[in-house]
């Protein structure tokens, strides 16, 4: 993750390797290469190697995709919904029938594996679903006859043009989190991608067009922190929404708030799962496992920490440990593979840093994924698992956003429970028992806005909405789903008569409604 304090320009030449893929922007239905002469490169990280460079735009080149789409909002937003449904439909086709092409490029720039790619097209596909029922979703209230002969209803328009900055974790997904609904809903888009998997937003952006959607409605740049300040302070923006980690996430409520803009902020992350002592210990750390690796823990709802209950600890251990030598580690592309390389070098070598820490600060190592990463040059680190971690322990107080689980042993569900509700995220969290009343208790006491019981990824389907509490979420609106919906559009209400002019008199008094 990027620190906010990091400069802009810190970033390789312009290079003339032919095995380097430029990157370029997308802005009126057409590729657009950059005029800054500042690139970022881009890795396959299972390779190390660098595979492409992306432009990163000036602030010339934003105000230049914002005017694009400023333009296209004026006959973008008459567009009927009958139309804007028809030209969903047709965008979920395309991206259906090219998922497998979009989940390659994740493998390509990100390094999850090939079916986990799939995956994240897939939950993003069903917000493009979700977003096809759009005539349905902006239907407004009507109360006939609120007062004599005077009729009340509600309506909601498009806001106007929406920025859209990304992570890198989730180069497809998260971008459809924003534009399916805020396009669906009248809106014209500007996507800033993550700089370190740029490929996925600009091939979408070619489907969208294919898919006919007119040119200008959305349009991406790539850049840095100097394109991103540029959206914040741009005026024809008019709503911003972010996914990032968490300083950069309250910089950009702050700053777009600041500058007059609808923002939507969501951070990052520390997830806790209760493994209570009744829980079914084999089911118990299955779910672990696959929620603390899966996507080499690069997930904001990657369980980070496991909480064992009283006596469930050493079973829990024994049998997340019993687990870990059989996972697979790879690249992406191999079908053997479960679990692919970091991001970055960098990102690699911080999150390895972090078995060191906890070495230090008392935590057990009990898998040192260094030990166990594959040779060559990609950025790997093997499975890693960390016991006996304390709260003032680096590796529970930060999120490593890497393979390292975390095992913390409490005497009770009170004691189990203050850990969540005193953490400073609030993004996701689980329990897994045999209990319901605990369940139930759990559901009404944690302080996180995803709760799984007895499942521990409890990512919101597309028609609820995602969104964490505390440092995992700044703004009051949640993303996609129903509060999408609403952060995407303004109400209206309208007050109607149709008087008999000859009624028609002079009156000073406030209007009453008897
Ligand atoms: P990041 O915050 O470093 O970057 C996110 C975006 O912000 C990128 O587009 C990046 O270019 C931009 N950015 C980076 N530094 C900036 C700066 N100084 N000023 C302005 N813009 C800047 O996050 P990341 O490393 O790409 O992604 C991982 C983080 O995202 C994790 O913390 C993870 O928990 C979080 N995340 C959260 C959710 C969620 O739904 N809450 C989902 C996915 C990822």
């Amino acid at each position: 993750m990027t620190e906010l304090a990091s400069a802009p320009g810190e970033h390789a030449p312009e290079t003339t390797d032919t095995s380097i893929t430029p990157i370029h922007h997308w802005v009126g239905g057409r590729i657009v290469e950059g005029t800054s002469g500042r690139t970022s490169p881009v890795f396959n990280p299972s390779m190390g190697r660098q595979s492409g460079a992306v432009d990163l735009a000036s602030v010339e080149e934003v105000g230049q995709a914002v005017t694009v789409a400023k333009e296209t909002f004026a006959s973008w937003r008459n567009v009927s919904l009958a139309k804007r449904a028809e030209l969903m439909f047709n965008i979920r086709e395309l991206v259906h029938t090219h998922k497998q092409d979009i989940a390659k490029l994740l493998v390509a720039e990100h390094g999850k594996v090939l079916s986990d790619a799939m995956g994240e097209v897939t939950r993003g596909l069903e917000v493009i679903e979700f977003a096809c029922g759009i005539p349905t979703l902006l239907k407004g209230e009507f109360s006939e006859q609120a007062s004599t002969g005077v009729d009340v209803y509600s309506i909601r328009q498009p806001v106007g043009v929406v920025a859209g900055i990304t992570p890198f974790n989730f180069p497809a997904m998260v971008p459809m989190w924003m534009w399916a609904p805020a396009i669906a809903c009248g809106n014209t888009f500007v996507l800033k991608p993550s700089e370190k998997d740029p490929s996925a937003s600009v091939f979408t952006a070619e489907l969208l067009r294919e898919a006919g959607l007119p040119d200008g409605v959305f349009n991406v740049v790539h850049g840095d922190k100097v394109a991103v300040d540029a959206l914040l302070e741009h005026p024809d923006i008019a709503a911003l929404s972010f996914v990032g980690s968490t300083p950069i996430a309250r910089y950009i409520y702050e700053t777009g708030t600041k500058h007059g803009k609808r923002v939507q902020a969501l951070g990052g992350a520390k997830n806790h799962m209760i493994v209570l002592p009744d829980a079914d210990i084999e089911m118990a750390a299955d779910a672990a496992v696959s929620a603390a690796y899966g996507s080499a823990g690069e997930r904001c709802m990657a369980v980070s920490v496991v909480v064992a209950v009283g006596d469930a600890g050493d079973a829990l251990v024994a049998a997340i440990k019993e687990r870990l030598p059989k996972i697979t580690v790879g690249d992406g592309m191999d079908p053997a593979s479960e679990m692919g390389p970091l991001v970055t070098q960098a990102h690699r070598d911080k999150v390895a840093s972090y078995l060191d820490s906890g070495a230090q600060q008392g935590a057990s190592v009990l898998a040192d994924g260094r030990e166990t990463a594959p040779a060559g040059d990609g950025f790997f680190l093997g499975v890693s698992l960390l016991d006996n971690v304390t709260t003032d322990m680096d590796a529970y107080r930060d999120e490593i956003f890497g393979p390292v689980l975390g095992v913390m042993r409490v005497d009770s569900y009170d004691e189990a429970l203050k850990l969540i509700n005193d953490n400073p995220y609030g993004n996701g969290t689980a329990i897994f028992t045999r209990d319901g009343g605990v369940a139930r208790q759990f559901q009404f006491d944690v302080e996180a806005g995803m709760v799984g019981i007895n499942v521990p990824i409890p990512v919101p389907v597309a028609y609820y909405s995602f969104g964490g509490w505390n440092a995992s979420l700044f703004g009051d609106s949640h993303i996609y789903g129903p509060e999408g919906i609403h952060f995407y559009t303004r109400g209206k209400v309208v007050t109607s008569r149709w008087p008999d002019p000859a009624t028609s008199k002079v009156d000073l008094g406030f209007p009453q409604t008897r």
